[in-house]
Protein backbone atom coordinates (compact mmCIF):
# COMPACT_ATOMS: atom_id res chain seq x y z
CA UNK A 1 0.00 0.00 0.00
CA UNK A 2 1.08 3.87 -0.70
CA UNK A 3 2.67 4.78 2.29
CA UNK A 4 0.89 8.06 1.92
CA UNK A 5 -2.63 6.62 1.86
CA UNK A 6 -1.13 4.72 5.34
CA UNK A 7 -0.61 7.80 6.60
CA UNK A 8 -3.35 9.15 5.67
CA UNK A 9 -6.04 6.42 6.77
CA UNK A 10 -4.14 6.39 10.33
CA UNK A 11 -4.68 9.93 10.69
CA UNK A 12 -8.47 9.82 9.64
CA UNK A 13 -8.74 6.55 12.14
CA UNK A 14 -7.46 8.95 14.76
CA UNK A 15 -9.48 12.05 13.55
CA UNK A 16 -13.07 10.18 14.23
CA UNK A 17 -11.69 8.13 17.23
CA UNK A 18 -10.94 11.81 18.25
CA UNK A 19 -14.39 13.13 16.91
CA UNK A 20 -16.01 10.27 18.99
CA UNK A 21 -14.86 10.10 22.13
CA UNK A 22 -14.11 13.98 22.95
CA UNK A 23 -16.35 16.73 23.85
CA UNK A 24 -15.13 20.44 24.73
CA UNK A 25 -15.97 20.32 28.54
CA UNK A 26 -13.59 22.31 30.46
CA UNK A 27 -14.99 24.08 33.69
CA UNK A 28 -14.45 26.87 34.03
CA UNK A 29 -13.04 27.39 30.32
CA UNK A 30 -9.33 28.05 30.62
CA UNK A 31 -8.32 31.69 29.30
CA UNK A 32 -6.19 30.51 26.20
CA UNK A 33 -6.78 26.90 24.61
CA UNK A 34 -5.79 25.21 21.14
CA UNK A 35 -6.49 21.30 21.26
CA UNK A 36 -3.90 19.34 19.72
CA UNK A 37 -5.13 16.16 17.47
CA UNK A 38 -3.17 13.78 19.72
CA UNK A 39 -2.98 11.50 22.47
CA UNK A 40 -0.50 10.85 24.95
CA UNK A 41 -1.74 7.28 26.48
CA UNK A 42 -2.09 6.56 30.44
CA UNK A 43 -0.34 3.21 30.81
CA UNK A 44 1.75 1.10 33.65
CA UNK A 45 4.89 2.65 31.85
CA UNK A 46 3.14 6.59 32.97
CA UNK A 47 4.78 8.34 35.51
CA UNK A 48 4.27 11.40 37.25
CA UNK A 49 7.18 13.80 37.84
CA UNK A 50 7.23 16.30 40.74
CA UNK A 51 9.85 18.95 41.62
CA UNK A 52 10.24 17.14 45.06
CA UNK A 53 8.30 14.45 46.70
CA UNK A 54 8.85 15.95 50.69
CA UNK A 55 6.61 19.00 49.37
CA UNK A 56 3.21 18.58 50.86
CA UNK A 57 1.14 21.32 48.20
CA UNK A 58 2.94 18.63 44.97
CA UNK A 59 2.51 15.41 47.25
CA UNK A 60 -1.04 16.08 47.54
CA UNK A 61 -1.42 17.21 43.91
CA UNK A 62 0.46 14.27 42.97
CA UNK A 63 -1.69 11.91 45.12
CA UNK A 64 -4.76 13.13 43.74
CA UNK A 65 -3.91 12.60 40.64
CA UNK A 66 -2.54 9.41 40.97
CA UNK A 67 -6.05 8.15 42.75
CA UNK A 68 -8.04 9.76 40.47
CA UNK A 69 -6.21 7.99 37.16
CA UNK A 70 -6.63 4.81 39.22
CA UNK A 71 -9.96 4.87 39.84
CA UNK A 72 -10.58 5.95 36.25
CA UNK A 73 -8.85 3.40 34.62
CA UNK A 74 -6.98 0.89 37.26
CA UNK A 75 -3.26 2.25 36.23
CA UNK A 76 -1.38 3.11 39.10
CA UNK A 77 1.04 5.63 38.65
CA UNK A 78 4.57 5.93 39.58
CA UNK A 79 5.56 9.39 41.19
CA UNK A 80 9.38 10.31 40.93
CA UNK A 81 11.60 13.38 41.47
CA UNK A 82 12.74 15.54 38.96
CA UNK A 83 16.32 15.14 39.17
CA UNK A 84 16.18 11.33 39.20
CA UNK A 85 14.88 10.87 35.77
CA UNK A 86 16.67 10.80 32.39
CA UNK A 87 14.37 11.56 29.64
CA UNK A 88 10.58 12.85 29.99
CA UNK A 89 8.99 10.90 27.33
CA UNK A 90 6.35 9.20 28.77
CA UNK A 91 5.81 11.34 31.78
CA UNK A 92 3.05 13.78 32.91
CA UNK A 93 5.21 16.84 34.38
CA UNK A 94 4.17 18.56 37.58
CA UNK A 95 6.31 21.56 38.46
CA UNK A 96 6.85 25.46 38.91
CA UNK A 97 7.88 27.81 36.40
CA UNK A 98 10.50 29.16 36.15
CA UNK A 99 12.20 26.29 38.66
CA UNK A 100 11.57 23.81 36.57
CA UNK A 101 14.10 23.39 33.93
CA UNK A 102 12.89 19.79 32.33
CA UNK A 103 9.63 21.82 31.88
CA UNK A 104 11.06 24.90 30.62
CA UNK A 105 12.89 23.21 28.21
CA UNK A 106 9.88 21.20 27.20
CA UNK A 107 7.53 24.51 27.15
CA UNK A 108 10.40 26.88 25.18
CA UNK A 109 10.88 23.42 22.77
CA UNK A 110 6.68 23.60 21.98
CA UNK A 111 6.81 28.03 21.76
CA UNK A 112 4.62 28.36 24.78
CA UNK A 113 4.87 31.20 27.01
CA UNK A 114 4.86 30.88 30.83
CA UNK A 115 1.80 32.39 32.63
CA UNK A 116 3.34 34.38 35.45
CA UNK A 117 -0.24 35.93 36.73
CA UNK A 118 -1.12 34.31 40.65
CA UNK A 119 -2.35 30.86 40.18
CA UNK A 120 -1.69 30.68 36.26
CA UNK A 121 -0.43 27.86 34.96
CA UNK A 122 0.73 26.16 31.43
CA UNK A 123 -1.07 22.87 30.52
CA UNK A 124 0.42 20.99 27.92
CA UNK A 125 -0.40 17.51 25.92
CA UNK A 126 1.20 15.86 22.94
CA UNK A 127 1.72 11.93 21.95
CA UNK A 128 4.86 12.10 23.74
CA UNK A 129 4.15 14.40 27.07
CA UNK A 130 1.77 16.00 29.16
CA UNK A 131 3.43 18.72 31.68
CA UNK A 132 1.91 21.16 33.85
CA UNK A 133 4.04 24.36 34.75
CA UNK A 134 2.67 26.43 36.96
CA UNK A 135 3.25 30.15 38.13
CA UNK A 136 2.63 28.29 42.08
CA UNK A 137 1.75 25.06 43.98
CA UNK A 138 -1.89 26.56 43.23
CA UNK A 139 -1.67 27.08 39.57
CA UNK A 140 -0.49 23.50 39.21
CA UNK A 141 -3.00 22.40 41.21
CA UNK A 142 -5.41 23.87 38.92
CA UNK A 143 -3.53 23.35 35.64
CA UNK A 144 -4.30 19.41 37.35
CA UNK A 145 -7.65 19.69 37.52
CA UNK A 146 -8.07 20.96 33.79
CA UNK A 147 -5.69 17.96 32.78
CA UNK A 148 -8.58 15.99 34.30
CA UNK A 149 -11.30 17.26 32.17
CA UNK A 150 -8.75 16.14 29.04
CA UNK A 151 -8.73 12.69 29.67
CA UNK A 152 -10.89 9.56 28.06
CA UNK A 153 -11.41 6.57 26.94
CA UNK A 154 -11.60 4.93 23.93
CA UNK A 155 -9.64 1.04 23.21
CA UNK A 156 -7.30 3.12 25.49
CA UNK A 157 -6.99 6.10 28.32
CA UNK A 158 -5.48 8.72 26.87
CA UNK A 159 -4.79 12.92 27.61
CA UNK A 160 -6.13 14.71 24.58
CA UNK A 161 -3.95 16.90 23.20
CA UNK A 162 -3.90 20.64 24.03
CA UNK A 163 -1.96 23.47 24.83
CA UNK A 164 -3.53 25.88 27.33
CA UNK A 165 -2.01 28.88 29.02
CA UNK A 166 -4.85 29.61 31.86
CA UNK A 167 -5.39 31.65 34.86
CA UNK A 168 -8.00 33.70 36.95
CA UNK A 169 -9.53 37.20 36.15
CA UNK A 170 -9.95 37.65 39.35
CA UNK A 171 -7.91 37.06 42.43
CA UNK A 172 -10.70 36.56 45.29
CA UNK A 173 -12.74 33.56 44.62
CA UNK A 174 -14.67 32.46 47.62
CA UNK A 175 -17.93 31.63 49.00
CA UNK A 176 -19.71 31.73 52.28
CA UNK A 177 -20.30 28.51 54.34
CA UNK A 178 -22.15 27.53 56.97
CA UNK A 179 -20.17 24.71 59.46
CA UNK A 180 -22.51 21.68 60.07
CA UNK A 181 -23.28 21.30 64.16
CA UNK A 182 -21.48 19.08 65.70
CA UNK A 183 -25.11 16.51 66.09
CA UNK A 184 -27.23 17.57 62.87
CA UNK A 185 -30.70 18.80 63.10
CA UNK A 186 -33.49 18.16 60.54
CA UNK A 187 -32.67 19.81 57.14
CA UNK A 188 -28.65 20.49 58.23
CA UNK A 189 -26.35 18.56 56.40
CA UNK A 190 -23.48 16.55 58.11
CA UNK A 191 -19.89 16.84 58.03
CA UNK A 192 -18.76 14.34 54.82
CA UNK A 193 -21.54 17.05 52.61
CA UNK A 194 -19.27 19.91 54.36
CA UNK A 195 -16.64 18.31 53.17
CA UNK A 196 -18.09 17.32 49.60
CA UNK A 197 -18.74 20.99 49.48
CA UNK A 198 -15.53 22.28 49.73
CA UNK A 199 -14.35 19.60 47.37
CA UNK A 200 -16.29 21.04 44.86
CA UNK A 201 -15.20 24.34 45.60
CA UNK A 202 -12.23 23.88 44.77
CA UNK A 203 -12.97 21.30 41.82
CA UNK A 204 -14.53 24.55 40.00
CA UNK A 205 -11.27 26.83 41.10
CA UNK A 206 -12.64 28.64 44.10
CA UNK A 207 -9.63 29.54 46.19
CA UNK A 208 -11.38 31.10 49.53
CA UNK A 209 -13.88 29.14 52.05
CA UNK A 210 -15.45 32.15 54.19
CA UNK A 211 -16.15 29.92 57.00
CA UNK A 212 -19.53 30.87 59.42
CA UNK A 213 -20.53 28.83 62.57
CA UNK A 214 -19.17 31.27 65.02
CA UNK A 215 -20.75 30.78 67.57
CA UNK A 216 -23.10 28.44 67.04
CA UNK A 217 -20.53 25.66 65.43
CA UNK A 218 -16.87 26.55 66.66
CA UNK A 219 -15.81 25.16 70.04
CA UNK A 220 -14.35 28.20 72.06
CA UNK A 221 -12.77 27.35 75.11
CA UNK A 222 -12.28 31.46 76.23
CA UNK A 223 -15.80 31.87 75.57
CA UNK A 224 -17.88 28.60 75.95
CA UNK A 225 -20.91 29.56 76.90
CA UNK A 226 -21.16 31.39 73.29
CA UNK A 227 -21.67 27.97 72.15
CA UNK A 228 -25.25 27.14 72.37
CA UNK A 229 -26.13 24.59 69.66
CA UNK A 230 -23.98 21.44 69.60
CA UNK A 231 -20.28 22.79 68.52
CA UNK A 232 -18.00 21.00 67.22
CA UNK A 233 -15.07 19.94 68.30
CA UNK A 234 -11.62 21.43 68.23
CA UNK A 235 -10.44 17.72 66.38
CA UNK A 236 -13.38 18.28 64.28
CA UNK A 237 -12.91 21.85 62.81
CA UNK A 238 -8.87 20.84 62.67
CA UNK A 239 -9.39 17.85 60.63
CA UNK A 240 -11.95 20.49 58.32
CA UNK A 241 -9.14 22.97 58.08
CA UNK A 242 -6.60 20.40 56.86
CA UNK A 243 -9.23 18.96 54.58
CA UNK A 244 -9.97 22.50 53.20
CA UNK A 245 -6.03 22.72 52.60
CA UNK A 246 -5.34 19.81 51.39
CA UNK A 247 -7.98 21.11 48.12
CA UNK A 248 -5.65 24.10 48.31
CA UNK A 249 -8.60 26.39 50.03
CA UNK A 250 -7.47 28.75 51.96
CA UNK A 251 -9.89 28.88 55.15
CA UNK A 252 -10.86 31.73 56.89
CA UNK A 253 -13.31 32.85 59.44
CA UNK A 254 -16.40 34.97 59.17
CA UNK A 255 -17.01 36.80 62.66
CA UNK A 256 -20.00 39.58 63.29
CA UNK A 257 -18.50 41.81 65.36
CA UNK A 258 -21.17 44.45 64.57
CA UNK A 259 -23.72 43.76 64.92
CA UNK A 260 -22.84 41.77 67.88
CA UNK A 261 -26.37 40.32 69.02
CA UNK A 262 -24.95 36.91 69.64
CA UNK A 263 -23.55 38.66 72.76
CA UNK A 264 -26.61 39.63 74.50
CA UNK A 265 -27.34 36.67 76.44
CA UNK A 266 -24.17 36.26 77.87
CA UNK A 267 -22.61 39.58 77.73
CA UNK A 268 -26.24 42.13 78.43
CA UNK A 269 -23.48 44.23 80.25
CA UNK A 270 -21.83 45.31 76.89
CA UNK A 271 -24.18 45.86 74.63
CA UNK A 272 -24.82 49.36 73.47
CA UNK A 273 -28.32 50.94 74.81
CA UNK A 274 -29.53 54.37 75.94
CA UNK A 275 -30.10 54.59 79.45
CA UNK A 276 -33.35 52.94 80.59
CA UNK A 277 -33.39 50.57 77.55
CA UNK A 278 -32.81 46.64 78.37
CA UNK A 279 -31.00 45.40 75.69
CA UNK A 280 -32.61 41.68 76.25
CA UNK A 281 -36.08 43.41 75.50
CA UNK A 282 -35.37 46.58 72.89
CA UNK A 283 -38.37 47.42 70.87
CA UNK A 284 -38.82 46.95 67.04
CA UNK A 285 -40.37 48.66 64.79
CA UNK A 286 -40.41 48.77 61.16
CA UNK A 287 -39.74 46.44 59.03
CA UNK A 288 -38.94 43.91 61.62
CA UNK A 289 -41.85 44.81 63.45
CA UNK A 290 -43.20 41.83 66.06
CA UNK A 291 -39.95 40.45 65.64
CA UNK A 292 -36.89 40.48 68.15
CA UNK A 293 -34.58 42.65 68.15
CA UNK A 294 -31.54 41.22 65.89
CA UNK A 295 -28.53 44.22 65.78
CA UNK A 296 -27.79 45.07 68.72
CA UNK A 297 -23.98 46.31 69.02
CA UNK A 298 -21.16 46.30 71.81
CA UNK A 299 -20.28 49.52 73.14
CA UNK A 300 -17.11 50.05 71.18
CA UNK A 301 -16.21 52.75 74.74
CA UNK A 302 -15.85 49.61 76.76
CA UNK A 303 -12.60 47.71 76.93
CA UNK A 304 -13.93 44.64 78.02
CA UNK A 305 -15.93 44.56 74.52
CA UNK A 306 -12.72 44.39 72.55
CA UNK A 307 -11.30 42.13 75.09
CA UNK A 308 -13.93 39.47 73.92
CA UNK A 309 -13.69 40.13 70.16
CA UNK A 310 -10.46 39.84 70.11
CA UNK A 311 -10.64 36.04 72.65
CA UNK A 312 -12.95 35.06 70.08
CA UNK A 313 -10.28 36.13 66.95
CA UNK A 314 -7.75 34.63 68.41
CA UNK A 315 -9.68 31.36 69.19
CA UNK A 316 -10.89 31.30 65.00
CA UNK A 317 -7.90 32.51 63.43
CA UNK A 318 -6.15 29.19 65.55
CA UNK A 319 -8.58 27.01 64.21
CA UNK A 320 -8.61 28.29 60.31
CA UNK A 321 -5.44 29.36 58.74
CA UNK A 322 -6.43 31.16 55.66
CA UNK A 323 -4.73 34.71 55.55
CA UNK A 324 -8.27 37.19 55.35
CA UNK A 325 -10.93 37.50 58.29
CA UNK A 326 -14.37 38.78 57.42
CA UNK A 327 -15.01 41.13 60.67
CA UNK A 328 -18.67 42.21 59.83
CA UNK A 329 -19.87 45.57 60.68
CA UNK A 330 -22.22 46.23 57.63
CA UNK A 331 -25.48 46.26 59.71
CA UNK A 332 -24.46 48.68 62.44
CA UNK A 333 -27.27 50.93 61.01
CA UNK A 334 -30.47 49.30 61.76
CA UNK A 335 -31.65 51.17 64.53
CA UNK A 336 -35.35 49.36 64.01
CA UNK A 337 -33.53 46.24 64.71
CA UNK A 338 -31.97 47.01 67.86
CA UNK A 339 -28.85 48.58 66.41
CA UNK A 340 -28.04 51.72 69.09
CA UNK A 341 -24.62 53.90 68.81
CA UNK A 342 -23.41 56.16 70.51
CA UNK A 343 -26.23 56.32 73.06
CA UNK A 344 -24.96 55.27 76.14
CA UNK A 345 -23.40 57.01 78.95
CA UNK A 346 -20.20 56.66 77.85
CA UNK A 347 -20.47 57.13 74.46
CA UNK A 348 -23.40 59.45 74.13
CA UNK A 349 -20.78 62.46 74.53
CA UNK A 350 -18.35 61.38 71.38
CA UNK A 351 -18.51 61.79 67.48
CA UNK A 352 -20.62 58.70 66.39
CA UNK A 353 -18.62 58.75 63.28
CA UNK A 354 -15.20 58.67 64.70
CA UNK A 355 -16.50 56.71 66.90
CA UNK A 356 -17.55 54.04 64.61
CA UNK A 357 -14.00 54.56 62.61
CA UNK A 358 -12.04 53.99 65.96
CA UNK A 359 -13.89 51.22 66.36
CA UNK A 360 -13.38 49.22 62.79
CA UNK A 361 -9.89 50.50 63.14
CA UNK A 362 -8.93 48.84 66.47
CA UNK A 363 -10.91 45.78 65.62
CA UNK A 364 -9.02 45.80 61.96
CA UNK A 365 -5.37 46.38 63.90
CA UNK A 366 -6.02 43.13 66.02
CA UNK A 367 -6.62 40.91 62.83
CA UNK A 368 -3.10 43.15 60.85
CA UNK A 369 -1.37 42.24 63.86
CA UNK A 370 -1.86 38.77 63.36
CA UNK A 371 -0.78 38.84 60.02
CA UNK A 372 -3.98 38.60 58.21
CA UNK A 373 -5.86 41.12 56.22
CA UNK A 374 -9.59 41.79 57.48
CA UNK A 375 -12.55 42.27 55.29
CA UNK A 376 -15.48 44.52 56.28
CA UNK A 377 -18.57 44.51 55.22
CA UNK A 378 -19.50 47.91 53.23
CA UNK A 379 -23.45 48.95 53.50
CA UNK A 380 -23.24 51.34 56.35
CA UNK A 381 -20.15 53.19 54.61
CA UNK A 382 -22.57 53.96 51.77
CA UNK A 383 -25.03 56.47 52.39
CA UNK A 384 -27.39 55.51 49.48
CA UNK A 385 -27.30 52.16 50.96
CA UNK A 386 -28.97 53.21 54.32
CA UNK A 387 -25.58 54.42 55.77
CA UNK A 388 -26.97 57.56 56.94
CA UNK A 389 -27.66 56.82 60.74
CA UNK A 390 -26.06 59.15 62.79
CA UNK A 391 -23.73 59.67 59.66
CA UNK A 392 -21.57 56.36 59.87
CA UNK A 393 -21.16 56.46 56.12
CA UNK A 394 -18.89 59.09 56.57
CA UNK A 395 -16.22 57.08 58.16
CA UNK A 396 -15.71 55.76 55.02
CA UNK A 397 -13.07 58.42 55.02
CA UNK A 398 -11.53 57.88 58.36
CA UNK A 399 -11.57 54.04 58.11
CA UNK A 400 -7.77 52.40 57.01
CA UNK A 401 -7.65 51.44 53.41
CA UNK A 402 -5.54 48.49 53.90
CA UNK A 403 -8.79 46.40 54.33
CA UNK A 404 -10.95 44.76 52.08
CA UNK A 405 -14.54 46.21 51.07
CA UNK A 406 -17.21 43.14 50.83
CA UNK A 407 -19.99 45.09 48.96
CA UNK A 408 -23.05 43.98 49.11
CA UNK A 409 -23.55 46.06 46.03
CA UNK A 410 -27.27 46.64 45.96
CA UNK A 411 -26.99 50.41 45.55
CA UNK A 412 -24.46 49.48 42.32
CA UNK A 413 -26.33 46.35 40.87
CA UNK A 414 -29.89 45.39 40.91
CA UNK A 415 -30.17 42.41 44.01
CA UNK A 416 -33.24 40.64 42.84
CA UNK A 417 -36.58 41.23 41.78
CA UNK A 418 -37.53 45.13 41.42
CA UNK A 419 -35.07 46.64 44.45
CA UNK A 420 -34.04 49.83 44.06
CA UNK A 421 -30.84 50.55 41.90
CA UNK A 422 -29.22 54.00 42.50
CA UNK A 423 -28.73 55.62 39.05
CA UNK A 424 -25.40 56.63 38.11
CA UNK A 425 -23.94 55.23 41.48
CA UNK A 426 -21.14 53.07 40.96
CA UNK A 427 -19.92 51.41 44.32
CA UNK A 428 -16.68 49.99 43.20
CA UNK A 429 -15.56 53.42 41.94
CA UNK A 430 -16.78 55.20 45.29
CA UNK A 431 -14.64 53.32 47.12
CA UNK A 432 -11.49 53.33 44.87
CA UNK A 433 -12.38 57.40 45.25
CA UNK A 434 -11.76 56.82 48.79
CA UNK A 435 -8.75 55.04 48.71
CA UNK A 436 -9.63 51.58 49.32
CA UNK A 437 -7.86 49.26 47.16
CA UNK A 438 -9.37 45.78 47.33
CA UNK A 439 -13.37 45.36 46.51
CA UNK A 440 -14.57 42.20 46.30
CA UNK A 441 -18.63 41.90 45.58
CA UNK A 442 -20.78 39.77 47.02
CA UNK A 443 -23.17 37.50 45.21
CA UNK A 444 -26.16 36.71 47.18
CA UNK A 445 -28.38 33.90 45.66
CA UNK A 446 -31.50 34.65 44.21
CA UNK A 447 -34.80 31.87 43.20
CA UNK A 448 -33.94 33.06 39.11
CA UNK A 449 -32.29 33.53 36.41
CA UNK A 450 -33.07 37.65 36.76
CA UNK A 451 -30.18 37.60 39.49
CA UNK A 452 -27.90 37.30 37.37
CA UNK A 453 -28.11 40.13 36.03
CA UNK A 454 -26.15 41.68 38.66
CA UNK A 455 -23.16 39.40 37.75
CA UNK A 456 -23.64 40.37 34.16
CA UNK A 457 -22.73 43.63 35.20
CA UNK A 458 -19.92 42.01 37.04
CA UNK A 459 -18.29 39.94 34.78
CA UNK A 460 -15.05 41.10 33.40
CA UNK A 461 -15.80 44.88 33.77
CA UNK A 462 -15.05 45.99 37.52
CA UNK A 463 -11.28 46.68 38.68
CA UNK A 464 -12.50 44.37 41.76
CA UNK A 465 -10.41 41.85 43.78
CA UNK A 466 -12.88 39.42 43.42
CA UNK A 467 -16.29 37.84 43.87
CA UNK A 468 -18.05 36.04 47.02
CA UNK A 469 -20.68 34.10 46.94
CA UNK A 470 -23.20 34.10 49.79
CA UNK A 471 -26.52 32.52 50.54
CA UNK A 472 -29.00 33.03 53.07
CA UNK A 473 -29.76 29.11 54.25
CA UNK A 474 -28.67 25.96 56.06
CA UNK A 475 -26.20 24.08 54.29
CA UNK A 476 -28.62 21.61 52.90
CA UNK A 477 -28.07 20.72 49.13
CA UNK A 478 -31.86 21.26 48.04
CA UNK A 479 -32.15 24.04 49.82
CA UNK A 480 -29.30 25.78 48.58
CA UNK A 481 -30.51 24.46 45.17
CA UNK A 482 -34.27 26.26 45.86
CA UNK A 483 -32.40 29.67 46.67
CA UNK A 484 -30.47 29.67 43.34
CA UNK A 485 -27.53 29.73 45.25
CA UNK A 486 -26.23 26.33 43.93
CA UNK A 487 -26.36 28.03 40.43
CA UNK A 488 -25.06 31.22 41.23
CA UNK A 489 -21.75 29.33 43.21
CA UNK A 490 -21.65 27.45 39.47
CA UNK A 491 -22.25 31.19 37.15
CA UNK A 492 -20.09 32.82 39.66
CA UNK A 493 -17.72 30.00 39.47
CA UNK A 494 -17.31 30.45 35.32
CA UNK A 495 -17.27 33.86 35.49
CA UNK A 496 -15.20 34.59 38.49
CA UNK A 497 -11.98 32.58 36.74
CA UNK A 498 -12.50 33.65 32.59
CA UNK A 499 -15.68 36.53 32.35
CA UNK A 500 -17.27 35.74 29.14
CA UNK A 501 -15.67 32.48 28.68
CA UNK A 502 -18.02 31.14 26.90
CA UNK A 503 -20.04 33.93 25.90
CA UNK A 504 -23.24 34.83 27.71
CA UNK A 505 -26.27 33.47 27.12
CA UNK A 506 -24.54 31.39 23.83
CA UNK A 507 -25.51 27.61 23.70
CA UNK A 508 -21.87 26.60 24.49
CA UNK A 509 -22.54 28.27 27.60
CA UNK A 510 -25.68 26.36 28.40
CA UNK A 511 -23.88 23.28 28.12
CA UNK A 512 -21.05 24.12 30.09
CA UNK A 513 -23.45 25.03 32.73
CA UNK A 514 -25.10 22.33 32.94
CA UNK A 515 -21.96 20.20 32.49
CA UNK A 516 -20.70 22.17 35.94
CA UNK A 517 -23.94 21.33 37.93
CA UNK A 518 -24.36 17.83 36.83
CA UNK A 519 -20.71 17.60 38.36
CA UNK A 520 -21.83 19.75 41.54
CA UNK A 521 -24.41 17.21 42.11
CA UNK A 522 -21.70 14.08 41.77
CA UNK A 523 -19.69 15.35 43.76
CA UNK A 524 -21.89 16.85 46.46
CA UNK A 525 -24.97 14.46 46.66
CA UNK A 526 -22.92 11.27 45.66
CA UNK A 527 -19.73 11.52 46.87
CA UNK A 528 -18.04 10.82 43.72
CA UNK A 529 -14.21 11.24 42.66
CA UNK A 530 -13.45 14.34 40.24
CA UNK A 531 -13.02 11.92 36.98
CA UNK A 532 -16.23 10.12 38.14
CA UNK A 533 -18.21 13.11 37.89
CA UNK A 534 -16.86 14.50 34.81
CA UNK A 535 -17.84 10.64 33.12
CA UNK A 536 -21.64 11.36 34.52
CA UNK A 537 -21.20 15.35 33.31
CA UNK A 538 -19.92 14.36 30.01
CA UNK A 539 -22.76 11.85 29.54
CA UNK A 540 -25.05 14.39 30.29
CA UNK A 541 -24.57 16.62 28.32
CA UNK A 542 -24.53 14.43 25.41
CA UNK A 543 -27.80 12.87 26.03
CA UNK A 544 -29.72 15.81 27.27
CA UNK A 545 -32.81 14.03 27.12
CA UNK A 546 -31.44 11.74 29.54
CA UNK A 547 -33.21 11.61 32.98
CA UNK A 548 -32.20 13.67 35.89
CA UNK A 549 -31.41 17.10 36.36
CA UNK A 550 -28.99 18.92 35.23
CA UNK A 551 -29.35 18.65 31.48
CA UNK A 552 -32.04 21.79 31.46
CA UNK A 553 -30.17 23.80 33.80
CA UNK A 554 -31.02 26.81 32.20
ZN1 LIG B 1 -21.15 52.93 74.60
Amino acid sequence: MNIKLVVVIIFLIGRIGVLEAEDNFIFPAPMERTDINQKFIIDSNTYLVVPNKGDKGFQDIAVLLQEEIKRYCGVELKIKEEKGIGGSKGAILLGLLPESKLIERNIVAVKINPVKKLEGYVLYVDKNIALVGGADVRGVYYGVLTLLQRIYKDSNVYIAGTKIRDWPHFEYRAMRLSLPRGKPRKGETDKSYFKNFLRALSFFKMNYAMIEGFPWAVPLKKRPGLNWHDPLTLEEVKEINAYGNKYFLKMCPTIASAPAAWAVRFYPQLIEVAEGEDPQNLKTWGYRKGKEANRQNLCPSNEESYKLLFDIYDEMTGMFNGDVVNIGIDEVHHEGAGSRWAVCDRCKNKDPVKLFADFVNRLSRYIIKKGKTPIINSTVLIKEHGGYFKDLYKAADLIRKDVIISNWSETHIRHGKGSRKVEGFKSTEYFKNKGFKKIIHLVSAGANWNDREELKEVRGKLDAYGVVVAHYSGMNFETLNNNGTLRELIFSAENIWSPDLPAMGSEDEKKQLGYAYTMLREILLNNKMFMEAIEVGRAKQQNPAGKGKGAEFH
